[in-house]
This record gives structure tokens, C-alpha cells and sequence, in this order.
């Protein structure tokens, strides 16, 4: 097993199981599953690395040219699978120090906007956050096609 055994994410990463909903991407730099149901509007997205690393500045050139595009297609099938407005890109990395970055679909209803948005409970159910995963993985496929 590569990376670090005490770190959360490594663990995800190695582990044989998927993470509720399962995965909705995973390739050699990144894996991609929903948030928390109970904590997330529907289409909340988690991107976490695949290697041990904490800071942009610490991707190699072939993290970061497959990041990109990686925004680009979850951006499309979250806009296109749910009520996402806009979807929203956060990366603190303060409580967990392996690289991950949250996808946060703002639905257009909703009152807020920006670090507003960002900073309000957010709420959801297992069974929206298993769909919305379903719904945004079948989009991937079908747009890799
Ligand atoms: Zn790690």
C-alpha cells in the first residue's frame, strides 16, 4: 500500500470497500465520491488524490493536467443532473492534510450566494445523495462515449 497508513484519505484510497453511493470517478491521480448525506445538498462532490499530498503547489504535471478536466466534466454532469445554478469549488485542507477539494452544486432557488451559500448548514438525505451519485457517474460515462 503507498501513502501514509495514518491518514484518513490514503485509507479511503486503499481500502476495498466504496464509500456510500460508490465511486463516481476514479482514475491513476484522482477519486471522486458524494459528501456526506446527511451533511450535503444532493450533488455535493469530493475530489481527494490519489497519492499523499497537501498543497496545489505539490501536484506533478500530470495531477494537475488531469485536474482540470476533471472540474470541466464534474462542472457539466453536476449542472446537468441537478438544480446546480453554479457549482462551487472549496479546498481548505486545514482539518485533513491530504489533497481534496469539494464540488458544492448552488441550486438556483437558493437564497444565498458565494461564501454565503458556502457557509450555511447544509443538509440531505442517503437516498438523494446515492441518486444524485448514480445520476452524476452515468453522466460521466455517457459523456466519455
Ligand atoms: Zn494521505
Amino acid at each position: 500500500m503507498s501513502g501514509n497508513h495514518t491518514c484518513q484519505y490514503c485509507r479511503l484510497n486503499a481500502a476495498a470497500e466504496e464509500p456510500p453511493g460508490g465511486w463516481i470517478h476514479r482514475d491513476a491521480f484522482w477519486s471522486v465520491y458524494h459528501g456526506p448525506a446527511d451533511a450535503s445538498i444532493p450533488g455535493t462532490m469530493k475530489i481527494v488524490s490519489r497519492r499523499h499530498f497537501v498543497d496545489f503547489a505539490e501536484m506533478t504535471a500530470s495531477e494537475a493536467a488531469a485536474f482540470g478536466p476533471l472540474l470541466a466534466q464534474l462542472d457539466t454532469a453536476l449542472r446537468a443532473t441537478t438544480d446546480a445554478e453554479r457549482v462551487h469549488l472549496v479546498s481548505t485542507r486545514d482539518r485533513v492534510q491530504h489533497f481534496h477539494a469539494w464540488l458544492y452544486p448552488r441550486p438556483a432557488s437558493h437564497p444565498l450566494r458565494g461564501t454565503d451559500f458556502l457557509a450555511a448548514p447544509q443538509h440531505g438525505d442517503p437516498a438523494e445523495a446515492v441518486a444524485a451519485a448514480h445520476a452524476v457517474r452515468r453522466h460521466l460515462i455517457a459523456a466519455a462515449r
